[in-house]
């Protein structure tokens, strides 16, 4: 599916402002998930037989015995483009967190290829599956320095490529020492349309296959949404892309919509089929027309 500019303003138009990819939060997940296999079981010996993401009966609860999540069943196919609505609190970051690996579920599975996500080795699982939100960061460091933060071996000529990918190596190599330039704190000053296309390209030397992305508290600017549209698309191209809206006002240009209500999935289909079903998003959508 393209995303291009005649389809107007679809819901993966929006620019998420692209972060590190979590990276904290995927040490985070390796921490919790080392924790989570047994000791006398070596994480990472089975490997991924293909790239579709399964959701089975997950469940989760941040304290114990308060699941806000209560059985989620998800087939994702590889490729699709799935929104997630639903009303605030209905759980929706928890399992977009669940998609990513982020948290391991309290129960059920979630399994890339059918390997659960908490059995990957950290290197690999962000390889497969990213969990992206709007927030950018910029390090004090090189230009290179902050690329390589996805990939530490890439070379030069790869970091170049991936900012060709996103249509930034010509504002890169025109800085006083190209990607050797200090950036972040201190350094030279990149602008917010620059930090973004810098988080772009950490996800394309990322390459994973499946990309979460979380407008939670997006601030968005449709017009820097519009200039960096190109950036965008050169990086969802091929993944398979699930979107958590939150205050979506456009989710018809995904492949499917799935509502999360309370905790569970209690719609998922084509924005046609569901707003046809006259159920809980043909009532979400009905408002979101009105707002
Ligand atoms: P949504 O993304 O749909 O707004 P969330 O997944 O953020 O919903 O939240 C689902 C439920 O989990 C809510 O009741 C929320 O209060 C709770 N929750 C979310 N994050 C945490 C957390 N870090 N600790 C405890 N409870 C949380």
């Amino acid at each position: 599916m393209a995303f291009s500019v005649q389809l107007g303003e679809p819901l993966f138009n929006l620019v998420f402002w692209l972060d590190e990819l979590q990276v904290a939060g995927v040490s985070l997940a390796r921490v919790v998930g080392v924790g989570l296999v047994p000791p006398d079981r070596t994480a990472g010996t089975a490997a991924p037989t293909d790239d579709h993401v399964e959701v089975r009966d997950v469940r989760y609860a941040y304290r114990e015995g308060r699941d806000v999540l209560h059985g989620i069943d998800l087939d994702l196919r590889v490729g699709e483009r799935l929104a997630v609505v639903g009303p605030s609190g209905a759980g929706k970051s928890t399992l977009g967190r669940m998609l990513a690996g982020i948290h391991p579920p309290t129960g059920g599975s979630v399994t890339v290829g059918s390997v659960p996500l908490v059995e990957l080795p950290v290197d690999d699982l962000r390889q497969r599956v990213a969990l992206v939100t709007q927030e950018h960061h910029v390090f004090v460091g090189t230009l290179a320095q902050n690329l390589r933060l996805a990939d530490t071996s890439a070379s030069d000529e790869r970091l170049a490529e991936a900012l060709d990918a996103v249509d930034a190596l010509g504002w890169a190599r025109a800085l006083p020492d190209g990607l050797e330039t200090g950036v972040g704190s201190g350094g030279h000053v990149l602008t917010p349309a620059q930090a973004q296309q810098v988080a772009l390209a950490r996800l394309v030397l990322l390459d994973p296959h499946t990309l979460v992305l979380d407008e939670a508290t997006s601030l968005l600017d449709p017009r820097a949404a519009r200039h960096l549209e190109g950036s965008l698309d050169a990086v969802l191209t091929g993944r398979t892309v699930i979107a958590i809206a939150h205050r979506l006002h456009t989710a018809h240009d995904a492949d499917r919509v799935a509502v999360v209500d309370a905790g569970r999935i209690t719609e998922i289909g084509p924005h046609d089929d569901l707003v046809a079903a006259g159920g809980e998003y043909a009532r979400l959508w009905e408002s979101w027309q009105q707002e």
